[in-house]
């Protein structure tokens, strides 16, 4: 009988021969190779799973982790105590925008607008942050200073409107500053409330919405000079629409109509008029100008093929839209591709139109006075970017409105 060392050595043996064996047939069959595979996906499935738990293999006292700094813009905002923890923040801060924000919608896609990256290293002005903490920080608003280039046409007050900061705290952060002197190209410090990381997403909605209905005048000789008479009450209408929702983090930025099924078709009012229109091609002055800047976009005419029936205005969102003659408001809604609009008829069979709102301030029968502020610029419908779409209409046709504004 061999002794159990002598075994144990003659077990080696016969070991190592048959791997030298193995390694030789592995190079002429393949499959062998492939099965070989399989093994050692599932060997260092089990060592990812219980290799951590075996006190040998706790690297991480061994050796500690280089810290990882999140940077925006190539500045360093938060500091964690490793790369592995930086990722998993980003990733948090992505998920809050992208999810849970619209109820009902549905993300299509998103992306990350601004420059952010994560550097390993201690670039020595940051505290340690925890995850959470640095979560915190990165879906909360901070106030940091913003260059603006004064711009064309620029104002200080639609610049605080635009821009959403009250006008003296521009004053304020701006010393020396003469809000009746801007020169383009000077740059302003505003300080306003931005995020380190900006998630641009888009959500589908679907809504079940009113169709708002218009007003429908007709001459009626039996009616006295000036009077009209209510000949059929309006009825709202009911549609099926879906949108495209673009959220800036929080905020919504655009908001485009992409599918609409009518359930059920507005009625108009129908509203006689005793006094005859008369056309009459206005001079200057009678309208004044629809937006505080007069800085125009796109000119009215032939345009891709095509006619512009109106001037494009440039107006970021939010710009206060001022009714350019006074009149009664015949149309405020939902249009298709002029997305909300509201339509004012000035009588003698004068109307304005006013198209891509973002809120709409007045409603249909409505009377409002020359300048009066009848909603806000947006970029609903089919736009390509925020601006307002202005159509003057004389008995029915367009005019240029910039003849007309002069
Ligand atoms: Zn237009």
């Amino acid at each position: 009988m061999n002794s159990d060392w002598e075994t144990n050595l003659e077990q080696r043996r016969q070991e190592r021969r048959t791997r030298r064996q193995q390694r030789c047939q592995a190079r002429r069959r393949t499959l062998t190779g492939l099965g070989a595979f399989a093994v050692l996906v599932m060997l260092t499935t089990i060592f990812v799973r219980f290799g951590p738990a075996l006190p040998a293999l706790n690297l991480a006292n061994a050796t500690p982790p280089v810290p990882a700094e999140i940077l925006c813009n190539d500045q360093p905002v938060v500091k964690l105590a490793s790369y592995a923890e930086a990722k998993d923040v980003i990733e948090q801060v992505i998920a809050h925008f992208t999810t849970g924000q619209e109820k009902e919608g549905r993300l299509v896609e998103f992306k990350v607008i601004n420059d952010v990256a994560i550097r390993e290293g201690d670039s020595g002005g940051l505290p340690l942050s925890t995850p959470e903490a640095a979560y915190e920080s990165l879906i909360s608003l901070k106030q940091e200073p913003v260059i603006y280039e004064v711009q064309q046409g620029d104002v200080l007050s639609a610049i605080a409107e635009n821009q959403r900061i009250p006008m003296m705290e521009i004053i304020e952060s701006n010393p020396g500053l003469d809000p009746d002197k801007l020169q383009i190209g000077q740059t302003l410090k505003l300080v306003k409330p931005v995020y380190h990381i900006t998630i641009e997403s888009k959500f589908e909605i679907d809504a079940e919405e009113a169709i708002p209905f218009g007003v429908e005048e007709v001459y009626d000789p039996q009616l006295g000079w000036g009077k009209t008479e209510t000949r059929r009450e309006g009825q709202p209408g009911k549609r099926k629409a879906t949108y495209i929702l673009t959220k800036a983090n929080c905020e919504v930025v655009n908001q485009e109509l992409t599918a609409e099924t009518a359930i059920e078709e507005p009625v108009a009012r129908l509203v006689a008029r005793g006094d005859r229109y008369i056309v009459a091609s206005r001079g200057p002055g009678q309208f004044s100008w629809p937006v505080p800047s007069r800085k125009v976009s796109s000119p009215f005419g032939s345009r891709w093929g095509g006619t512009h029936h109106g001037v494009d205005f440039y107006a970021g969102i939010g710009t206060p839209i001022a009714a350019t003659a006074a009149g009664v408001v015949t149309f405020a809604g939902w249009n298709g591709l002029y997305g909300k609009e509201v339509i004012i008829s000035h009588g003698n069979g004068l109307e304005s139109v006013y198209a891509h709102l973002n809120t709409i301030l007045v409603g249909p029968g409505q009377r409002v006075e020359q300048g009066e502020n009848i909603g806000r610029s947006g970029a609903t419908g089919r736009v390509t970017g925020p601006h307002l779409h202005f159509e003057i209409k004389v008995a029915g046709s367009h005019r240029d409105p910039l003849e007309l504004l002069r």
